[in-house]
């Protein structure tokens, strides 16, 4: 089944998506006369997500794959919501990514050029300045199906637009007096082109540019601009602003920019199980659904670091989902196989019980331990083999034993032999259970002859399973996860009431060597990380990466 993914893949990865063609074309054609820009400009409003990573992904790679820049650009114009925290967690990320950007802007640095920008169109009879209040101003705006209506500030001359939009600037009036307009088209059927706002009052601080400016450029007016700025060749953006790019590339006409760069719009990400918007997201964090921005639930990138994912994994399922127009959702399941798949052959294997059952060897010798060789990982040879503590006592998983085996149940249950991975053949022998009628031990028997090693080819067993000696063993703090969203039995997608589960389990004695950061394979189980942050010394915390087995199936 894996073969037949990645044959597959090749040949989507080989065919070129179609941002590759526009800008091979755009290359063959010299239509700019300057290497290939691209940029990835987040606002600062909150901690990335998966999707994030998806056009940070796209837009580094189309730089690096022509032998351009990719600036990392805070799109810092709207005071209300930004916050220095959040540049330096994006920073983070995108370092964390493993992409370099060829500079780093802040929006907000031009604001001086967006403003002699404004002033330009107000010279050229193409922007306004507009008293019409919010409720106005949309009664003005028409629908869909009717056209709007000027507005009686419309034709005001340069003069008076310029005096006004002075005041503006210098902080004569408050927050919603009046606003800045482009004078484009109120009946353009693309009501992005209806006279849009491009500057607006507000006397809020911003974070960068502190108290300099009370008012700010609007999105769709600033975009073009700084993207024009950075000498941007193609400026990569998803589909929601297929209809404003009219406008982008009215501003950079109006505002007469030599080999403008072109906007070009592709599928935003979606994934089912989980949240993917900024404003979302930090609603959870805010009212407590999970801990912080980086835990590990969250598909944020910080998120999805503490999780333990790996940047490589990241990257290649941001490869494998390719770039198209239409907008779909990806399975969960998808980014999970590219996890899974990368660690495998990359982390060490340790022995935890999870859910520990007793088991007393009564024919070993009572102060004896003996010391097991197990695989580190049984991909690859290369990484070698650990000693494990075997003794008398010892802790298998609750459900590796039946007291009334289902049919093809092939491990412990009374009177059947398995293998003890690493050591012996071991039989059950009799069940102990406490008033209740639970089953609290198992009594078991072993043959020596059977040693992991020693040659033996006598019987076979059907059955291998894995155990932690009692005496040695580690205590440790396990932590589980389930998706945010889950179906309800409707089929509907509703929140998940139970998303984390912590517990103590029992982990052979090597686990003291993990580092916080570290990731392990737990033996038949999953993939783990060690908690960078509630890890200590003491008390050991692992967050569950992934689980071992794939629930998802890649479509024929
Ligand atoms: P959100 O809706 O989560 O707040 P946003 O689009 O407002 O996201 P920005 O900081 O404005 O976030 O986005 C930075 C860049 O990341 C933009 O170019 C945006 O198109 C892109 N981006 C955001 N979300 C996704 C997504 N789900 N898939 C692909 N690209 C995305
Ligand atoms: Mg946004």
């Amino acid at each position: 089944m894996a073969e037949s993914i990645n044959t597959d893949e090749r040949e989507v990865r080989e065919s070129k998506n179609f941002i590759e063609n526009i800008i091979e074309n755009d290359i063959d054609k010299n239509s700019y006369q300057r290497s290939v820009k691209t940029r990835f400009p987040p606002e600062p409003n909150g901690y990335l997500h998966i999707g994030h990573a998806k056009s940070i992904c796209l837009n580094f790679s189309m730089a690096a794959k022509y032998d351009g820049g990719c600036n990392l650009r805070f799109d810092d114009t709207n005071p209300t919501k930004e916050d220095t925290e959040y540049v330096e967690a994006i920073k983070e990320d995108v370092k964390w990514l493993g992409f370099d950007w060829s500079e780093l802007r802040f929006a907000s640095d031009y604001f001086d050029t967006m403003y002699e920008c404004a002033v330009k169109l107000i010279k050229k009879g193409k922007a306004f300045v507009c008293e019409l209040n919010a409720d106005e101003m949309r009664e003005y705006r028409g629908t869909l199906t009717e056209p709007g209506k000027e507005s009686p500030y419309r034709n005001r001359s340069a003069e008076e637009n310029l005096k006004l939009f002075e005041e503006m600037k210098n902080g004569k009036y408050p927050d919603g007096a009046m606003v800045l307009r482009a004078k484009i088209d109120m009946t353009s059927p693309n009501m992005n082109m209806r006279d849009p706002v491009i500057y607006r009052i507000s006397h809020l601080p911003h974070h960068n540019s502190g108290d300099k400016w009370c008012v700010y450029p609007m999105y769709d007016f600033a975009h073009p601009i700084e993207d024009a700025i950075e000498g941007v060749t193609h400026s990569i953006c998803t589909m929601e602003f297929e209809d404003h790019r009219p406008l982008y590339e009215w501003v950079l006409a109006e505002t007469e920019w030599e080999n403008p760069p072109k906007q070009i719009e592709f599928a935003r990400l979606n994934i089912t199980n989980t949240l993917m918007s900024k404003r979302y997201l930090k609603e959870l964090v805010d009212n407590g659904t999970v801990e912080s921005w980086d835990d590990p639930r969250l598909p944020t990138i910080s998120g999805l670091r503490r999780r333990g994912y790996t940047p490589e994994a990241v990257r290649d399922f941001c490869e494998r989902i390719g770039v198209a127009k239409s907008n779909s959702i990806v399975e969960i399941g998808q980014l999970e196989n590219c996890v899974r798949e990368d660690l495998k052959n990359r982390v060490e294997s340790r022995n935890v019980i999870l859910d520990p059952l007793k088991v007393v060897i009564t024919n070993y010798p009572d102060n004896k331990t003996e010391e097991c060789e197990l695989e580190n990982n049984k991909e690859v040879e290369e990484m070698g083999t650990r000693m494990v503590p075997f003794s008398r006592e010892l802790y298998v998983e609750r459900e590796d034993f039946m007291e009334v085996p289902v049919k093809k149940y092939f491990r412990l249950f009374p009177g059947n032999e398995v293998r003890f991975k690493g050591a012996y053949f071991i039989t059950c022998e009799e069940v102990i259970k406490d008033d209740a009628g639970n089953v609290t031990e198992l009594r078991c028997t072993y043959d020596p002859e059977t040693r992991s090693g020693s040659g033996f080819e006598g019987r076979k067993v059907k059955g291998t399973i894995h155990w932690v000696d009692a005496k040695t063993a580690e205590k440790i703090t396990v932590r589980e996860f389930d998706y945010l969203k889950i179906e309800d039995e409707n089929g509907t997608e509703i929140m998940n009431p139970d998303t984390m589960k912590i517990f103590e389990a029992y982990a052979e004695p090597a686990i003291k060597d993990s580092k916080p950061g570290t990731r392990y394979q737990f033996f038949r189980h999953g993939y783990y990380i060690e908690d960078t942050k509630l890890s200590s010394e003491e008390n050991k915390v692992f967050n569950q990466i992934v689980g071992l087995k794939s629930s998802w199936k890649p479509k024929k």
